[in-house]
Order: structure tokens, then C-alpha cells, then sequence
């Protein structure tokens, strides 16, 4: 694709998304939400996030918990865009999950924190859909899949006090059953959208197994059937970036929940929903790129050093073609990945090989993009100079944002690990290589297969201590190869 056309579309989220020839089935929609975010939504969301941590409001003034966050009004607009133009509904009623997706683009490019409630929102819709009886359904989607400012949020809360990454040994909660319900007790220590009308939990029920295989997932409502608040929320964290959306503790005690599943395959329930937050992760990052490329060149376009503008200058114009050129593999590599995610999505296990292909790709995309958006920020930054590290602009917001992409939802290591897996037990490698040939350079693609068989012959201990070079060559092999089958790619 000619690097002045993807140049020319850094601007716009949606004319991007345009240049890299994906279907647009809602392109007068992106285009009236990007509208929005031009004309208010950057200013209420810079706003947002120089407010710092916003208040939580815990009793009323009688002394009756409420647990109510305090944003300003403007808040709840902002969030309501995105709801309205689909992030959630248009899943199950409209053009179905990759436009979901759209709208996650152009929400991260102007906030990447707030692509975060769409997700768990979506996560949580998903997950009632595909695990929720019946009843369950009739009740709780309806709310989630409102157009107005009326729709329920959801959240998707998983780790607790002892860990995120070994939750087998770290969830505490416990589940109990009691008549057609169950009561949870325990308590989430990274809770996101805290406040969301509907989560969906990790559990233990009473006397499973202390590990991954004796976890469940529950629908938890935020208000008990009497219309008492259901869990309570201990604090809200006060974090570097991401403040457009409220991350707490939350307190279980004797909560309602409803199964989703069964305990049995529970765990494989949990990671098809953290799964639907990795690959919004690598859709927010590559937006997040396109941002701060976008406001790199803007700058350099105008800067002047040594008599012509930055940008004119040799290094940086290289720089910028390179950084160009890593913002279209990754988001191939991202944008596959939401292909693969709809086209499996339906699968329960026992997985097909396609499904085990959308993990490994996931794992890549989530490890690759949430790199790439930190090292696009930083660089962002740089080609700002001095200016780039003050609060009057909004460089330095975007790599205080980037750094938690990397984080949340599985780190690094967990997202190798995880992928390694795939390809030791699953052999997913070998559906990825055998995708990857139309497009690859033979020789290529044959050295980077017999890497990865080579690695997966090491003993065990020393298979993940080698493992991050292998990956991180695995990642940018993958995007380089799938930017090809885009168009002009
Ligand atoms: C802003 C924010 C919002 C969040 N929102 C949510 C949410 O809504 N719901 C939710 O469930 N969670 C949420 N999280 C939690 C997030 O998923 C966890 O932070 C993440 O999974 C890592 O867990 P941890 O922080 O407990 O680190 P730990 O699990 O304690 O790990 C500590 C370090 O050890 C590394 N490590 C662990 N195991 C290995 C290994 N085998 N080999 C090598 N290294 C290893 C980890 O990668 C990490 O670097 C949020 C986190 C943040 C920062």
C-alpha cells in the first residue's frame, strides 16, 4: 500500500480504516462518531483523564451504601457514543462482531480507556448469549443491547489480591449454591468498569479443586433481587492512564450469581472471555499507534531544525516510513485475529484446530500490538522533544495509556507462555505456518517453522527461559506475512 495514502489517512481513524481495505458496513456511523470525538469528545475525555482518579461516593447521606462513582455529566455522554453506534448491539442484532470492533477503533484512537467498557460490556453479552439458559438471557441481554442511555454495562472480573496470572491458585471466591442461584463471597482486586450493572466472575464453587480446572464463571448483577446493592466497592484505584474507566475493588459477601456453563469446563469459559478482551487490546494498540504516529507528524510536518522541517530530514523521514510500515502489520495482524474470533467464536470445546489457531494468533496480537503501542508512544514523544513530555499536550497521555495495554488482560509473559502452549500441546504453529504460505517468502516461512519445532524439542524449563526471542520473532514474522493479504499490502 503506498505509504503516502496510509500518511495521508493517519489523521482520521476511519479513513484509515479505509485505506487498509477493510469492509465498512457502518462507515457513515464511524464516520458521525468520529465526527462527535473531533467536535466534543476530545476535550471531555482530556478533561477526564487530567481529573485524575475519579470519587467514589460510598454512602449516601443518611449513612446507606450507595457506591456511586462520581464522574462529571459529560462523562456519561462520552460513554454513551459508543453504545449507541453499536460496541455491544451491533454483535448480535446488526452486522455482527468485527463492526464491534470498528467502533472500538475509533474509540481508542481519541481514548483507548474507554474502548475498555465496550469490551467487558461485550464480553459480558457474549458470554451470557453463548452460557446463559434461557431465563438468564430473557432477563439480563435485553439491557445490555439498548440503544439509549438506558443500556447496562457489563465487566469481566477475574483476578484477585494474590495474582492475575496464576488464577487457579489465586481466586479466593467462593461459590454456594443455594435454590436456583448461587451466593459468591470473595472479593475482585482489579475490578474495570466498576459500578457495571452485570460482571461476569471467576468462581470457585465449594470443594473444587485448587486449580485452574475448579474455577467457574457466574453472571453477577450489581443489585440483588429486593433491589439491595449485590457487591460493594471497596475503592477505586488510582492509576497512571486509562482513567476513562473506573478500575476498583470489589467486595462479594453472600452476592447473587448465576452459573454460566458448567463448572467443568469453566475455565475454558473464562478464557474465551479474556480472549474477546485480547483481541480489543490489540485493536485499541494499533489505534493507539495510529494516534500517536498521527500527532508525531503533525509536529514534524511543522517543526523547523537545521533550515526544513524535522519530518524533511533524512532520519526522521525513515523513521516515519518504518513506523508507517509497523502500524499496517500490526494491524493485520489485529485485524485477522477479529476475523478468526468471529468465525470460531460459536466453537465449545472440544476445540477445532481452527480455534487453536485464534488462540496462538491472539497471544501474538495481544504480545506484538500492546509492544508496538509502547514503543509508538515513546518514539511519539521523542519526535516531540521537550514538548512531548508536558501535560499541555496530549503525546505524553498517550504513553502513560499505552503502558497498561501490555498489562492488562495477561502480561507479556502470559501471553508467551500462553502461545507457547498453543504450539506445544495444540501444535497451532503448524495451522499458522500452513495459512501463512500464500503470502510468506518461502525460505522465509521454512527458517521460522524449523525455529519453532527446534524450540518445542527443549526441556521444558528451558523452552520458556528462550522463549521471548522466539516469540517476538514469531509475532513480527506473523503481522510482516499478514500485511500482505491486505490490500495493496
Ligand atoms: C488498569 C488495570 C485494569 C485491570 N482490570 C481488570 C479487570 O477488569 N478484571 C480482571 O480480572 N483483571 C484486571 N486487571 C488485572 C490484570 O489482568 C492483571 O494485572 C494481570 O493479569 C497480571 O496479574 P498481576 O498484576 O496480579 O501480576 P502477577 O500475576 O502477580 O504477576 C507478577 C509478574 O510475574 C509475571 N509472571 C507470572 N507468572 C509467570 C511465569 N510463569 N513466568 C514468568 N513470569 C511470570 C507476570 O507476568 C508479572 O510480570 C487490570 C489491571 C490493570 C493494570
Amino acid at each position: 500500500m503506498a505509504e503516502i495514502e496510509l500518511m495521508e489517512a493517519l489523521p482520521s481513524p476511519t479513513r484509515f480504516l479505509q485505506a487498509m481495505g477493510v469492509p465498512l458496513p457502518i462507515r457513515a456511523e464511524l464516520e458521525e462518531l468520529e465526527a462527535w470525538w473531533e467536535a466534543e469528545g476530545k476535550a471531555i475525555s482530556a478533561m477526564i483523564d487530567r481529573m485524575g482518579t475519579p470519587w467514589l461516593r460510598a454512602y449516601d447521606r443518611f449513612g446507606h451504601r450507595i457506591d456511586e462513582i462520581l464522574y462529571p455529566p459529560d462523562y456519561r455522554r462520552m460513554l454513551l457514543q459508543g453504545y449507541r453506534a453499536g460496541a455491544v448491539w451491533r454483535a448480535f442484532e446488526g452486522e455482527g462482531l468485527a463492526a464491534t470492533f470498528l467502533i472500538g477503533y475509533v474509540t481508542a484512537f481519541y481514548d483507548a480507556g474507554l474502548y475498555c467498557p465496550y469490551t467487558v460490556s461485550l464480553a459480558t453479552a457474549l458470554a451470557l448469549r453463548k452460557y446463559g439458559d434461557p431465563a438468564l438471557q430473557a432477563r439480563f441481554l435485553p439491557p445490555l443491547l439498548r440503544r439509549d442511555g438506558e443500556v447496562w454495562q457489563g465487566a469481566t472480573w477475574m483476578t484477585e489480591a494474590g495474582g492475575g496470572s496464576d488464577l487457579g491458585a489465586t481466586v479466593e471466591t467462593v461459590a454456594r449454591p443455594e435454590g436456583g442461584h448461587w451466593r459468591l463471597t470473595g472479593e475482585k482486586y482489579f475490578a474495570s468498569n466498576a459500578g457495571a450493572e452485570l460482571a461476569v466472575v471467576a468462581a470457585r464453587p465449594e470443594g473444587a479443586p485448587r486449580t485452574v480446572r475448579g474455577l467457574a464463571l457466574f453472571l453477577l448483577p450489581r443489585y440483588r433481587e429486593d433491589g439491595g446493592l449485590n457487591y460493594l466497592i471497596r475503592r477505586l484505584k488510582d492509576k497512571i492512564g486509562t482513567r476513562s474507566v473506573p478500575t476498583g475493588e470489589v467486595e462479594l459477601q453472600e452476592s447473587e450469581a448465576y452459573l454460566l456453563g458448567r463448572p467443568e469446563t469453566g475455565i475454558y469459559e473464562i478464557l474465551e472471555v479474556l480472549n474477546v478482551s485480547r483481541v480489543a487490546n490489540s485493536i485499541g494498540s494499533v489505534a493507539l499507534m495510529q494516534r500517536a504516529i498521527a500527532e508525531a507528524l503533525a509536529f514534524a510536518e511543522r517543526r523547523v531544525a537545521f533550515g526544513r522541517p524535522v519530518l524533511h530530514h533524512p532520519l526522521m523521514r525513515r523513521q516515519f516510513a518504518e513506523r508507517i510500515r509497523e502500524l499496517q502489520a500490526a494491524f493485520a495482524l489485529a485485524w485477522t485475529t477479529v476475523r478468526l474470533l468471529e468465525e470460531v467464536w460459536p466453537e465449545h470445546p472440544p476445540y477445532s484446530e481452527r480455534y487453536h489457531l485464534f488462540r496462538l494468533l491472539t497471544h501474538l496480537a495481544k504480545y506484538w500490538t500492546a509492544e508496538q503501542a509502547v514503543q509508538t508512544a515513546k518514539w511519539a514523544m521523542e519526535v516531540h522533544g521537550g514538548m512531548g513530555v508536558l501535560g499541555e499536550y496530549p503525546v505524553e497521555r498517550w504513553l502513560r495509556e499505552a503502558m497498561i495495554l501490555p498489562i492488562w488482560e495477561g502480561t507479556p509473559h502470559r501471553q508467551i507462555l500462553d502461545g507457547l502452549e498453543a504450539m506445544g500441546r495444540k501444535g497451532a504453529h503448524r495451522s499458522l505456518f500452513a495459512w501463512l504460505a500464500r503470502w510468506a517468502d518461502p525460505h522465509a516461512l521454512e527458517e521460522m517453522a524449523s525455529r519453532v519445532e527446534a524450540h518445542l524439542q527443549l526441556p521444558s524449563e528451558e523452552q520458556e527461559a528462550q522463549a521471548e526471542a522466539l516469540f517476538r520473532d514469531l509475532a513480527r514474522f506473523t503481522a510482516d506475512t499478514l500485511s500482505r493479504s491486505f490490500p495493496g499490502g
